[in-house]
């Protein structure tokens, strides 16, 4: 079989990136060493909730991938969401002015012992059904890449070829050197539990406790532990870690504890426990956009490490080769979004936005690079 697009990764980035190219009238295949949504997506909350605060670059993407998200899901899979709001309670990190003081709209609101700002405009979606759905259409192969071979204008593979990559690889070892993107894991445990007590929008405050969604469980997640690759320091709970620590038990009990500060749930009963790696970047911006071909550029342009900047077209990239990565704690927030910017982009040739653009980070890691 012949592909216009492969993309490796089958979570909600791959998944989203193939179901717009595919609407689009383009032949498309995935692949995914685990199966469909068996990294990080398999493991989401997956709550979509509004970042307050002071606007700023980031929440304002943050705030407009939600709105475009939360209407996306609910045209194309209307039982596959609960959107039943949000309560947000004041912690360290954001204070009841940080909470009151910006553009989106809320409302503050008692409820039982807690009390906080209600934001609308949230939901939570059930990942794994979003991105089967997503990708029904699509032929998919579960295979490990192992490496990308071009010849002939393809990328050539045991069963099948393909005119354009779609790296969404997650935190796995991408198959492409581009040193500038530097993804770190940021590992975590979510778990849904059964109730009866009836959870009537999502709260959160440092964790989130969910609604009672359409099955009737309530999800509360997630923890989050950096990871240190050194061994000794690493105390991560993901079993797909070469240093894993067993410590899930802590980290379930650490969810309930900050559950319960929130709401009593009655007749408490943990049906799933999911746990996986987010792929962050040090800003925390997602990154999406053509291979940036690093030492085939700086041979060209050796003055880029002094600061050049140097025009988008004549900079070498590797032949039709995309990535989406770095969605961070918000990939069901950005993956609609973010794949119709990576599809506009592909085929109309429209511009990403500098701050989530690979080029900015392609300079700025060059910058820092010896002379
Ligand atoms: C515990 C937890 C809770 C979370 N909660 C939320 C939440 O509430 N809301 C929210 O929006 N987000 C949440 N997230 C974040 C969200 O899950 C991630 O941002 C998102 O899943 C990342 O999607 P992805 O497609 O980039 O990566 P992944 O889902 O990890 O997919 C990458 C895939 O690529 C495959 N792959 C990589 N290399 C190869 C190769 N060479 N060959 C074949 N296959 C390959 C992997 O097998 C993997 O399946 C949470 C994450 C975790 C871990």
């Amino acid at each position: 079989m012949t592909y216009d697009f492969l993309i490796i990764g089958a979570g909600t980035a791959g998944a989203n990136c193939a179901y717009v190219l595919k609407n689009a009238g383009k032949s498309v295949a995935v692949v995914d060493k685990e199966g469909i949504a068996k990294g990080a997506s398999g493991a989401a909350g997956a709550f979509l909730s509004p970042l307050p605060g002071k606007k700023n670059l980031y929440n304002s993407l943050v705030n407009n991938a939600l709105s475009y998200s939360i209407s996306f899901y609910e045209k194309l899979i209307p039982d596959g969401i609960t959107k039943k709001g949000v309560l947000r309670v004041s912690n360290d990190n954001f204070d009841k002015t940080k909470l009151d003081a910006n553009a989106l709209k809320h409302k503050f609101l008692k409820f039982k012992n807690i009390e906080g700002y209600y934001y609308e405009d949230a939901a939570i979606v059930n990942p794994s059904d979003i991105c089967k759905y997503l990708l029904k259409d699509c032929d998919f192969y579960q295979e490990d890449i192992q490496e990308l071979k071009f010849k002939d204008g393809y990328y050539n593979f045991k069963n099948f070829k393909a005119k354009n990559i779609i790296l969404a690889q997650g935190v796995n070892t991408p198959l492409l050197n581009y040193p500038y993107v530097d993804i770190s894991p940021m590992f975590g445990v979510k778990i849904d539990v059964k109730t009866s007590t009836k959870v009537p929008f999502n709260i959160h405050k440092s964790i989130s406790v969910s609604a009672n969604k359409h099955d009737n469980t309530v999800a509360i997640g997630a923890t989050q532990q950096n990871h240190s690759m050194t061994p000794t320091e690493c105390n991560t709970t993901c079993d797909k870690c070469p240093f894993y620590v067993n410590t899930d038990e802590e980290d379930i009990e650490s969810l309930l504890k900050q559950a319960r500060e929130l709401i009593d749930l009655n007749d408490l009963e943990i049906v799933k426990i999911s746990k996986g790696a987010r792929a962050t970047i040090k800003s925390y911006f997602p990154v999406l956009g053509k291979v940036i071909d690093y030492e085939k550029s700086l041979k060209k342009y050796p003055s880029i490490k002094k600061g050049t900047k140097i025009p988008s077209e004549l900079l070498e990239y590797y032949p039709n080769i995309y990535t989406i990565n770095a969605l961070g704690s918000r990939g069901f927030v950005f993956g609609p979004y973010l794949a119709k910017i990576l599809k506009e982009s592909i085929l109309e040739g429209v511009d990403i936005p500098k701050e989530i653009s690979l080029e900015k980070l392609f300079y700025k890691y060059a910058r820092t690079q010896e002379v």
